[in-house]
């Protein structure tokens, strides 16, 4: 794995987190994006050259929703950036973890992201991601 890409962090109210968040790193979110799959929607700060995504169910179904059901809000997940996500699958396999997803899928940021299951990751959600192919008049 290359290095963190990004911490992601659940919240209940995307709007109000944005300008806590905001006021906290000195400037606001570069980018939201809604993942209507995962039941998502995302903002992205940038501090130095790292990354903070936030979270917010925009459904009950959402991941999210039941995370925030179970855990309050907080830290959901660290995303590792990788150069070949299925052969860190197939690694990672290989080594043991719980891989929730084998099939890469695509997430925000233009991204191609699978999960580890925390309970083999003590705990933490692991997501890796790797840069997408560029996919243009894909959007729909
Ligand atoms: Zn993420």
């Amino acid at each position: 794995m290359e290095k963190i890409e990004h911490l992601g962090i659940a919240v209940k109210d995307l709007d109000a987190s944005n300008a806590l968040f905001k006021k906290l790193l000195g400037e606001p979110h570069y980018k939201i994006e809604e993942v209507a799959s995962e039941g998502v929607r995302t903002s992205f700060f940038k501090s130095g050259p790292n990354k903070i995504e936030l979270l917010e169910a925009t459904s009950e179904n959402s991941p999210i929703a039941k995370f925030l059901e179970k855990k309050g809000e907080g830290i959901h997940h660290v995303a590792f950036a990788v150069d070949d996500i299925k052969a860190e699958i197939a690694r990672l396999k290989g080594e043991g973890f719980t891989v929730l997803n084998e099939q890469p899928k695509k997430g925000a940021d233009n991204k191609l992201v699978a999960f580890l299951h925390p309970r083999t990751t003590n705990g933490v959600l692991i997501e890796l991601c790797q840069e997408a192919p560029s996919t243009k008049g894909d959007s729909a």
